[in-house]
């Protein structure tokens, strides 16, 4: 059964101020970027991305096929002759080239980037595409560094990185991927994901724009199966992936037993817990940060939530009331919290989780607010009444659906929160210094935060544990993925 909130009703009475969308080039065709110059895929094929807030075509966007990933991939393996012998402060200098690049045209990614995957614009704005440039800043003063970064190990580059991104942070997942890459003196086919295309191939007009030697570089779009043919080609060094630990897992198959390098990056169900001695309302603030950010399209989600029991009345209350709040629409709107759901696909599996939710005797909890006719939406929504074999707290929705539980012990939550196939992230809510510590020896997961949720920076490594994947990005762990010794 849906409750209404009776304490708030979600505000619509504030002042629409869309971001504008004058003086943003978009393309109505976007070709392939390899070797330095748009092509026009060999087959002739082009897919549409769609605008998720009202179903309208954004642009055609090229696909590429076999002969394609071909051609990129011998164009990348042609660039790292010079590549990897330039001067590594050389190579240093078009990195720094590149993020400054993307901070002097950042309304122009941010807009970009919000249109073609419906996050809110103050999230692309103030999270996305500064953290994006700030990679590419930090691997840039690692480029002449790599000898300290290893001492006495000779680092070497390992040759053609083939880069496939997901949908849900596009131009920050290809400045995690390639920043790192360029730095250690890799060239790269780098893939964004089908439904959000637009930014990596502005950024393939920056890359061209910097002057980046050509074929270092190479941004091609297509489906699954363009990444599948980067998989698979055998002139390839090293494969990058970040996306779904189903697909990680046919990526690890497929490379098993060739010379390929991998890192994987995967799904996650993160768990965010909440002590009695927390500081609750900054607590509760950072659960909606840690479910709602993105509308839930977040691998680190915390979308397993344990609350003490002493204070859980308290905290869904109170988190009722905040979520009342939140505000579901258009994400060029500079007061949307919640944007659109990326694509009708991922809007299915979110109401298929919510349908299962309920029929496995879950309580629902929604918002009241109106969402809109067309596009993709998902009201912000939690679930009580829960147990551990409850599917929704098993499985990775994805989307803006929160699974609550509650425990006694420091020991029984420490159980529950590592009872799942994932160990991405975890947040812990203390004001006790050692709790904090003892968890973050105990829980199983790549990232751990004390007292916050969801915050990155280009110095601290990322990645999970489990069926989360393995290898990092971020920091000097970031480099090591790229680097052979001799
Ligand atoms: P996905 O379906 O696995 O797709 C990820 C990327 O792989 C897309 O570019 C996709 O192309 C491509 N792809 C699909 N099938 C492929 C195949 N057989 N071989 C090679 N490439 C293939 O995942 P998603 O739905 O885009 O992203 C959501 C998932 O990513 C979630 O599970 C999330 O947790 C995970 N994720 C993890 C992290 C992390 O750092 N751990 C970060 C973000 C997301 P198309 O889009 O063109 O199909
Ligand atoms: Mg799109």
């Amino acid at each position: 059964m849906v409750q209404k909130n009776k304490t708030f009703k979600a505000s619509w009475s504030y002042d629409p101020a869309p971001e504008s969308t004058d003086h943003i080039q978009i393309k109505k065709k976007y070709d392939l970027y390899i070797d330095g110059k748009f092509v026009k895929p060999e087959n002739g094929k082009y897919f549409e991305t769609i605008n998720p807030t009202n179903d309208e075509v954004i642009a055609e966007v090229a696909l590429a096929e076999k002969e394609d990933v071909d051609k990129a991939v011998r164009a990348a393996r042609n660039a790292f002759k010079s590549w990897s012998k330039i001067e590594p402060k050389e190579r240093g200098k078009y990195i720094y080239r590149i993020a400054r690049l993307i901070q002097e045209r950042s309304r122009e990614f941010a807009v970009i980037e919000s249109l073609d995957g419906g996050k809110p614009i103050r999230e692309s704005r103030d999270i996305d595409i500064p953290l994006a440039a700030n990679h590419f800043f930090y691997y840039a003063g690692w480029a002449d560094k790599l000898e300290y970064a290893f001492p006495n190990r000779n680092p070497k580059p390992l040759g053609v990185a083939g880069q496939i991104i997901p949908w849900n942070f596009p131009l920050l997942m290809a400045a995690w991927k390639l920043a790192p890459a360029l730095a250690t003196g890799n060239t790269v086919v780098l893939k964004p994901a089908e439904t959000t295309p637009l930014t990596a191939l502005k950024l393939a007009e920056i890359i061209r724009d910097s002057g980046l030697p050509k074929g270092v570089v190479n941004i091609i779009t297509g489906a699954g199966k363009t990444g599948a043919e980067i998989v698979n080609h055998p002139d390839i060094d090293k494969i990058s992936f970040t996306g779904s630990t189903a697909v990680g897992k046919y990526i690890q198959k497929a490379v098993a037993g060739t010379h390929k390098k991998i890192t994987l990056e995967l799904g996650g169900k993160s768990a965010n817990i909440i002590f009695e001695d927390a500081a609750i309302d900054q607590a509760v603030e950072g659960i909606i940060d840690a479910i709602f950010f993105n509308q839930g399209h977040v691998c680190c989600a915390g979308s397993r939530l344990f609350i003490q029991e002493s204070v859980a009345d308290t905290v869904i209350q109170k988190l009722k009331d905040r979520m009342a709040t939140l505000i579901v629409g258009d994400p060029l709107d500079k007061n949307t919290d919640i944007g659109a759901i990326n694509s009708k696909r991922q809007l299915k599996t979110i109401e298929n989780y919510i349908k299962i939710g309920l029929d496995e005797g879950g309580e629902i909890y929604q918002t009241d607010c109106k969402l809109p006719k067309k596009g993709n939406w998902c009201a912000p929504t939690l679930f009580l009444n829960l147990s551990q074999s409850h599917t929704i707290v098993q499985e990775e929705i994805f989307g803006p659906v929160l699974a609550i539980q509650t425990f006694r012990t420091i020991q029984e939550v420490i159980e529950k929160a590592n009872n799942t196939p994932y160990g991405l992230a975890a947040g812990v809510w203390t004001q006790k210094g050692a709790k904090l510590f003892h968890l973050s020896q105990k829980l199983k997961a790549g990232v751990i935060w004390g007292n916050t949720f969801n915050k990155f920076d280009a110095t601290s490594p990322f990645g999970g544990y489990k069926e989360s994947g393995f290898g990092r990005e971020g920091g000097l762990h970031g480099l090591k993925p790229y680097v052979k010794f001799e």
